[in-house]
Formats: structure tokens, C-alpha cells, sequence
């Protein structure tokens, strides 16, 4: 009946973006995340980060999401990107600034999505958590 106001509804849950638009942006940022560098060899589990985040109006468009290890993602919760990169180059310690993670962001944002390479990989593997693994043992 009233479509957009269930797809608003139900938003929370995995689906709330297409699979294969999940796994495009994982794999344009290298399947790391873009805050702290983890990388799923590294044991990282991947999560989409909105860089404005919703409650402040963010969007669900691939300039606004990036990857982000789960820590990243739930510690980023609605602070503002800026505010994070702060405590992300504070918390790793290890010379990188604010403005780096800032700038990286900023840089994985503005790249096309590899929608043809990750609808590849799915039809290919069978399923998005499968073409994921795939990916990642590449
Ligand atoms: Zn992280």
C-alpha cells in the first residue's frame, strides 16, 4: 500500500541496501575499513558506515557509505565524520591524522561502485556472504 513508508520501516534490518550494492562498496574501499584501516584478513567484520549519519540527515547513496569494521561503525554511532577521525588517529596511535582519515574517506566516496564486478561475483558464488569470502581470498 503505501511502499515507501514500509522501505522506511523496515531500513534497520541487512536489507535495507541491495546486496550487491553492500558488497560493491566493500569492495571499492578494498574491503577495509575506511576509519581505522582493519581489513578482513586482518579479522575485520564489515559493516556499511553512513559518513552523515542518518539521524542528521545522511542518505543511503553510495557517497554517503563507506565500509567500516563493526567497532568503527558502533563507536561512530551519530558523531559527526570529523569528530570520529579525531578519535579513530587518537585511538590508533601510530602517526596517521585526522585529516589522512578525513581525506581517505573522502577519496573512497567519490570512486564509481564495481556494481558489475560484485553482481558478477553473487551470480557467480550464489549468495552475497559467499561472493564476500570470495573476495576476500582473492
Ligand atoms: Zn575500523
Amino acid at each position: 500500500m503505501n511502499e515507501a513508508k514500509n522501505r522506511k520501516e523496515n531500513w534497520q534490518g541487512m536489507n535495507w541496501i541491495r546486496q550487491e550494492k553492500r558488497l560493491a562498496i566493500y569492495m571499492r574501499d578494498g574491503l577495509s575499513c575506511c576509519y581505522c584501516g582493519e581489513a578482513v584478513e586482518q579479522g575485520a567484520t564489515l559493516a556499511l558506515d553512513h559518513v552523515k549519519p542518518v539521524a542528521k540527515g545522511g542518505c543511503n547513496h553510495h557517497s554517503n557509505l563507506v565500509t567500516a569494521c563493526t567497532r568503527c561503525n558502533l563507536s561512530k554511532n551519530a558523531r559527526s565524520v570529523r569528530k570520529f577521525a579525531q578519535a579513530t588517529a587518537e585511538y590508533l596511535n601510530h602517526g596517521i591524522t585526522a585529516e589522512q582519515i578525513l581525506a581517505h574517506v573522502r577519496q573512497q566516496t567519490r570512486k564509481a561502485l564495481p556494481m558489475a564486478e560484485a553482481k558478477a561475483l553473487i551470480a557467480s558464488r550464489g549468495s552475497a556472504a559467499k561472493a564476500l569470502a570470495a573476495a576476500r581470498n582473492k
